[in-house]
């Protein structure tokens, strides 16, 4: 057993009495109706998120703590994004015209209580190892795929055999330019990152890593150590988090992740709504909060640090971008935007002169005339004679 098997095997909780031994029974009160919630989904939290909780209720544990909120359902849903319509065989989900998602591994080392796929993971049956060649078949058939994503579950958490046996098999097949592994490893179980695994990752580029942070503090010494030996790899790092209530909904908290982020050489990548899925719903927030939370990034710090915000449309519409509204007043002549500070600004439309010109500009500068039968130069459509 490596030594990161051992470590999450002997030192994880993974049930509600080693909770309630942690932390004391006072902050379980209702340990029957917990233990419905629990059972809902898979239940493990890894020893450095452990080591992380501060107090019973704080973000790492509202991440993590089977909660009783779990079970008001309203009108959350199991399959939230419809992918299981999108399955043309099992462990493959193929839903945007050139990528396609692999679901590799039905475990994580520790288990987000808002997972979109709680429907499946930590499940082998749902997430069956056993039937990756229909996946490599149907990904092989399909040369219109240049970018496979491995997902899960946590493609970390198989063994460097495994996972270099999966990825070198993907290599094989020529249409392929792209490989990504999705991980939370690197904030669960950093441990995880050894030279082994990077000595052996760095054989199949390029491939990316899109890790998975929802709070400044999970940026820890060892987690950013692990990120940098896989950027050291020459793997392009790449961050999803989820929008949360109670974690990360703030402005503050949300920059700090962001910068913390960067600095560790990960880029962010996008910020999620969470998502509709039954047992969930406490965890969502309201749009306004989110535009609210991505204005307070855009312009004030880095633009690396401003991620993508989305919506992952339910019923499987993909991914949607939401911005802050910038744009005051949009005209033939001019837009007037505002900036992050609030204050107005003016940039003019091009005159239909200097439009006719740029229309008629060659590739190589030149300007080319453009004339009609007439003689007369030709008219851009949509573009309204200068007064
Ligand atoms: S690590 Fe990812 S797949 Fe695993 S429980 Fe958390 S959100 Fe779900």
């Amino acid at each position: 057993m490596a030594e990161w098997q051992r470590i999450l095997k002997e030192r994880s909780l993974s049930t509600l009495q080693q909770l309630v031994d942690k932390f004391g029974p006072e902050h379980f009160p209702d340990l029957g109706r917990l233990q419905h919630a629990a059972d809902n989904f898979e239940f493990r939290i890894s020893p450095a998120m452990v080591d992380l909780i501060k107090e019973p209720g704080d973000p790492i544990w509202r991440q993590y703590v089977p909660d009783l909120q779990e079970l008001d359902v309203v009108d959350g849903v199991m399959d939230s994004l419809g992918e299981d319509a999108d399955s043309p065989v099992p462990n493959i989900t193929h839903r945007y015209p050139d990528r396609a998602l692999f679901l590799a591994s039905p475990v994580c080392a520790s288990y987000c209580r808002f997972c979109t796929r709680r429907r499946k993971v930590g499940d082998p049956e749902k997430i069956p190892m056993s039937q990756y060649e229909s996946a490599f078949r149907y990904l092989e058939e399909h040369v219109e795929i240049r970018d496979v994503i491995l997902s899960g579950g946590d493609p970390m958490l198989l063994s460097d055999r495994r996972l270099n046996d999966i990825l070198a098999r993907l290599r094989r097949i020529e249409h392929l330019e792209v490989l990504r592994i999705g991980s939370r490893v690197p904030c669960h179980l950093p441990e995880r990152i050894t030279p082994e695994l990077c000595e052996m990752l760095r054989k199949h580029h390029p491939l990316y890593i899109n890790t998975h942070f929802n709070h400044p503090d999970e940026l820890t010494p060892a987690a950013v150590r692990g990120l940098s030996m896989l950027a050291d790899a020459g793997i392009p790092l790449g961050c999803q988090t989820v929008l949360l209530r109670g974690v990360n909904d703030d402005v503050d908290v949300m920059k700090l992740l962001m910068q913390k982020l960067l600095a560790a050489r990960v880029r962010p990548y996008y910020i999620y709504m969470c998502d509709n899925v039954a047992g969930v719903e406490h965890f969502k927030t309201t749009i306004e909060k989110g535009l609210e939370v991505v204005e307070g990034l855009r312009g004030w710090t880095s633009g690396l640090a401003v991620p993508h915000f989305v919506i992952d449309a339910p019923g499987g519409g993909g991914k949607i971008p939401l911005t802050p509204e910038y744009v005051v007043r949009l005209t033939d002549e001019e837009i007037v935007l505002r900036n992050f500070r609030g204050e107005q600004y003016v940039w003019k439309q091009p005159r239909e002169d200097d439009a006719l010109v740029a229309a008629a500009t060659g590739t190589d500068g030149s300007v080319v005339p453009l004339r009609g039968k007439s003689g007369k130069p030709k008219k851009k459509r949509g573009v309204r004679k200068s007064r």
